[in-house]
């Protein structure tokens, strides 16, 4: 159950710092009595007191166990280090169950590490004020939620105070803006449960435009493995490039076509990075990744 509930969650985590209605976070929170698993230290600081420049990010020698996994089990990370610089396209890659999604759970601090330190902009995560630090994360996940409200209403979670403009520019640049005006009530369509039904890339551009509003210094991106047609992951796939430019991007990638540009690619492998670097010297490399690669362009994956 945890584990079908924690996409939701953590988008709502995320949107935890914005002053969005009380209302509505109630009813959520009653809803699915979810309650935070980490607290603040009582001397912890803001994001803006770190030493480091905004949008780093740094995992040193992290291990991690899912709170209800055996003591004695294999940790689903293992001794993870990397250092991702401000503005950067990170992609992580590998297969399924590796840890790729757990490595980017690590980062909003939805969970602490068992060992190691998971640091953004410079400070431990530990140190930060959980509200501060998820207000510098925008996530696009696979099962972006969307509340029974208007469009509008459900953009606007991201930026309260944003104006009929701001949406609207946030919605062109996540090409879904046309999408939105074609639907019977535009932006007052109630969508969600029971609304208006929105394909799963429709879904994804309403989670980008809730991004390209919130204005994060780090997006996660965790690409979605249901299959789009070929237009719409085109669409998709351009929107994403706009919601990345010019911000820490920590992509989980199923496809390894999207990774190609990426500024380094981690491949992730039981819990484990066991290769790193560019496209084309993890090609030359000849390892896990260049095999892989391999297999996609045969359609074998
Ligand atoms: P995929 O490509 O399939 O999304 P992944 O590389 O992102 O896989 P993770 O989702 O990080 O892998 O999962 C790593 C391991 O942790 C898997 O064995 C998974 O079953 C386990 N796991 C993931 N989420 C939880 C959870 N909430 N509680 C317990 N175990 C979990």
């Amino acid at each position: 159950q945890s584990r079908l509930l924690f996409p939701l969650m953590a988008l709502m985590r995320v949107g935890l710092d914005v002053q969005t209605s009380g209302a509505l976070f109630a009813r959520i929170f009653e809803y699915l009595d979810l309650r935070p698993r980490v607290t603040d230290k009582p001397d912890a600081i803001t994001v803006e007191q770190a030493p480091g420049p905004l949008g780093l990010v740094e995992f040193r020698d992290v291990s991690f166990r899912y709170p209800d996994a055996a003591d004695d089990s294999r940790p689903t990370l293992d001794g993870v280090s990397f250092r991702i610089e401000p503005g950067q396209f990170a992609a992580f890659v590998g297969p399924s169950g590796a840890g790729k999604t757990t490595v980017s759970y690590l980062v909003p601090r939805f969970y602490d590490a068992e060992s190691g330190t998971v640091s953004f902009a410079g400070a431990d995560v530990r140190d930060l004020t959980q509200d501060s630090l998820v207000s510098h994360i925008g996530i696009v996940s696979q099962e972006t939620s969307l509340f029974h409200a208007s469009i509008a209403e459900n953009l606007r979670y991201a930026k309260p105070d944003a104006t009929d403009e701001e949406l609207q520019a946030a919605a062109i640049a996540a090409n879904i803006h046309q999408t939105i005006v074609s639907f019977p009530d535009g932006y007052d369509t109630i969508v969600g449960e029971r609304g208006y039904r929105l394909s799963g890339g429709e879904k994804q551009r309403i989670a980008i435009a809730r991004v390209l509003l919130k204005d994060p210094a780090v997006l996660v991106l965790d690409e979605a493995t249901s299959a789009l047609d070929s237009i719409s992951e085109r669409v998709v796939q351009h929107a994403l490039e706009a919601a990345s430019a010019g911000r820490t991007t920590i992509a989980i990638a199923h496809r390894l076509s999207t990774v190609v540009d990426a500024d380094v690619i981690l491949v992730v492998d039981a819990g484990r990075i066991v290769e790193r670097g560019a496209h084309a010297d993890l090609i030359s490399h000849g390892g896990i990744y260049a095999r892989m690669h391999a297999e996609q362009r045969t359609g074998a994956v």
